[in-house]
């Protein structure tokens, strides 16, 4: 277990959010708690653990990962400090720990669109692809963080914070049917698929975040199976420099694509620098070879276009 020194960062706005969002609501979700093993006549774990969490209402216990997050913000979608978080240098995940009610796909629609740079930005998440009305689930057993409409091109957007240690972000939907502070299991119906916020046709923009930072969700579920590919994750923290910061990424791959055109540039030159010619060459041959052009050749060597070029001549490129 991780306790993190960034929880006192965070105490003072949670204080006072607690005692704003969750004091009204904490009344319901007592009931709920208390309804719920009866309903259900489950003895597990989670049920009981339920109920002490419920006791403590006025402390972060209650929240999902509260020992690794250390605040519980219901209107800032990524109010993260990730390296004052993530203090040591690997983190395991355990997907599916002995509590949890599993995994479920969001939707089972198909995959449009990879994490990975796209239209000159960053695509955080994964795009599935469905109707706007169709039903999207909660992917793993947690409560609701952010349940609202986002200006910032998420539209209605809906963030839940899991057992497990991850988050899970559901954009563009039609309508939210969860609200802040509502506890779930894997499955659970959160909202319908739609078209809002910045959003080019129906479809689900799903993202997993630790500590805020985006991971690749095709590193964690396997979207044709509709499963996670392992129980457990383990994250390092380069790979959120090396492997998901997709800024950094680009930025490395335009330099890189600089420095190669380069080299291929000086490659030429040098390479090119020189050309003998060989038996049955003509200026349109070696120009076509060197991939340029026979005034070019000319204009390097002083020779006309009619020179005769004879077989062990140098020519410059
Ligand atoms: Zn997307």
């Amino acid at each position: 277990m991780i306790l993190f020194a960034g929880t006192s960062l965070f105490a003072g706005i949670d204080d006072k959010k607690k005692k704003k969002s969750n004091k009204k609501k904490s009344h319901k979700t007592v009931k709920k708690a208390i309804v719920k093993p009866v309903k259900k006549d489950d003895t597990t774990t989670v049920v009981i653990r339920d109920d002490i969490f419920m006791d403590s209402v006025d402390s972060l216990l209650m929240f999902p990962s509260h020992d690794l997050y250390g605040n519980w913000d219901t209107s800032l979608i990524h109010p993260y400090l990730f390296d004052q978080h993530f203090t040591s240098d690997s983190s395991v995940v355990y997907l599916l720990d002995d509590w949890s009610c599993g995994f479920s796909m969001p939707n089972k629609g198909a995959v449009t669109s990879d994490f990975g740079w796209r239209r000159r930005r960053p695509h955080y998440g994964t795009d599935i692809d469905l109707e706007t009305g169709d039903t999207v689930v909660a992917a793993f057993d947690g409560r609701v963080r952010i349940a609202k409409f986002n200006t910032g091109g998420y539209g209605n957007v809906v963030v839940i914070r899991h057992n497990n240690g991850l988050e899970t972000v559901y954009a563009h939907l039609s309508k939210l049917l969860v609200e802040p502070g509502q506890e779930l299991t894997s499955g659970t119906t959160i909202g319908l698929g739609g078209n809002t916020g910045h959003s080019y046709g129906s479809h689900l923009h799903f993202e997993m975040r630790f500590l805020g930072r985006a991971l690749d969700t095709e590193d964690v579920v396997d979207f044709e199976k509709g499963e996670v590919k392992n129980a457990a994750l383990v994250l390092y923290k380069e790979d959120f420099t090396a492997k998901y910061d997709l800024r950094n990424l680009h930025a490395k791959n335009i330099s890189k694509s600089h420095t190669t055109s380069k080299q291929s540039a000086s490659g030429k030159s040098s390479k090119g620098k020189m050309v003998t010619v060989k038996t049955g060459d003509t200026l349109s041959k070696i120009a076509k070879r060197n991939k340029t052009t026979i005034s070019a050749i000319c204009k390097k060597n002083g020779i006309k276009q009619t020179k005769v070029l004879r077989p062990g001549m140098k020519l410059k490129l």
